[in-house]
């Protein structure tokens, strides 16, 4: 995002703001050098577990992920909580950010190649299938030994992508330009987006395959393939649980799972020229609103005459209501090259987090 004025914590005075059990959380990853890089090159250093410096700026997080992490401690640090919460019956979801090359998609998805397999982890497994390899193992141990209780779960997955301010349904691409709908009573939702049921990881994977495979991508100065629109996966996951005649009860639960995978920013040109191509400039103004939107929550600007919080300037705005400042246990990963020649970007993608830290989300369990 462009880079907003940073007052000095705005809400030092907020009790738990960003700390490992609030509703927001905000963790940075530190990508490996590449082939190429020279150590002397690197200005980033993973200080402690949850800071970081950028040459002699220093910088606190939730967590802070060095480049010699793995894929699973990720998923131990971001993935674990997640399922657990989602199975608890909060909205819960992951917001992926950074400049082009971090290793986003890797982080998210990891390599298609790892993914095919949805039985076996693969080390570069990404984030999202391990959370749901495990997200259905807990269903299956849960109704081997809650049998009694009846209890059963319904799970639904969506995929869009949002290029150009339009909402495209990556499981049905001919399906552009869809529409938010949005009441007080039901919430949002996109209307005419596929919804699909699953039953099994594998009915996860073969979506997961589609869907970013009908992904947008676009020749950038950093990579041949970088991410020129922003994807959201979506799970939707209701459980019944009823009593017996000794325990006599009944409870049904929905909660949502949100897989955020931003498009990234090109290399900031040492010039100081922007982008050319025009979906980088709709990539940078998408990405500024989201900034605008996250300024005012965590209380460095404020809303307009109204007070109302901006949400309906984007689809992206609208459609991450419940994650920015809304009701679910939301976590912002931040992912940055440890490069001296990026950063400009990572201090961009190192503000970002610091605003993230600072929005307060109000989790709540959701009895339907
Ligand atoms: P982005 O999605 O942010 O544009 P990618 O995920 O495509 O970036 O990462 C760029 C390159 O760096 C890819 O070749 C990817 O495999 C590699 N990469 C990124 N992060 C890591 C990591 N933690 N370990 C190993 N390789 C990585």
């Amino acid at each position: 995002i462009e880079a907003p004025t940073v007052r000095e914590n705005p809400r030092s005075d907020a009790p738990g703001v960003g700390s490992p059990d609030s509703s927001v959380k905000v963790v940075v990853r530190i990508r490996p050098v590449s082939g190429h890089g020279k150590t002397e090159d690197h200005i980033v250093k993973k200080v402690s577990s949850d800071s970081l410096s950028v040459g002699d700026r220093k910088f606190t997080f939730t967590s802070v992920l060095g480049p010699e992490s793995s894929q699973e401690d990720v998923f131990n640090l971001i993935g674990v909580p997640l399922v657990q919460s989602s199975l608890a019956g909060y909205n819960a979801s992951i917001v992926s950010y950074g400049q082009t090359g971090t290793g986003k998609t890797f982080t998210m998805w990891g390599p298609q190649s790892a993914m095919v397999d949805a039985h076996s982890i693969s080390s570069y497994q990404g984030i999202v299938p391990r959370i749901f390899q495990m997200l259905f193992a807990e269903i299956s141990k849960k109704q081997k030994c809650l049998e009694e209780n009846n209890i059963s779960y319904q799970c639904r997955c969506s995929f869009l992508e949002i290029y150009n301010e339009q909402i495209i349904d990556l499981l049905n691409p001919s399906q552009r330009n869809l529409q938010i709908h949005d009441d007080a009573k039901s919430g949002f939702y996109v209307e005419n987006l596929t919804d699909e049921y699953v039953n099994n990881i594998d009915d996860v994977t073969q979506i997961l395959i589609t869907g970013l495979s009908n992904r947008k991508v676009g020749a950038t100065s950093v990579h041949s393939k970088s991410s020129r629109s922003h994807i959201i996966f979506t799970c939707t996951l209701e459980s019944w649980c009823k009593g017996t005649q000794s325990k006599n009860f009944s409870s049904s639960k929905m909660s949502k799972i949100s897989l955020v995978d931003l498009a990234g920013l090109d290399k900031h040109k040492p010039d100081g020229v922007g982008e050319r191509t025009e979906d980088g400039r709709d990539v940078k103004q998408s990405l500024a609103k989201l900034g605008k939107l996250i300024n005012i929550l965590s209380g460095v600007a404020r809303a307009g005459e109204d007070q109302k919080i901006p949400y309906m300037d984007s689809p992206l705005t609208h459609l991450l209501k419940d994650t920015l400042g809304g009701n679910a246990k939301a976590t912002y990963l931040c992912s940055i090259s440890p490069d001296k020649r990026d950063k400009a970007g990572t201090l961009s993608t190192l503000r970002f987090g610091e605003l993230a830290k600072e929005i307060q989300n109000k989790a709540v369990i959701n009895e339907i």
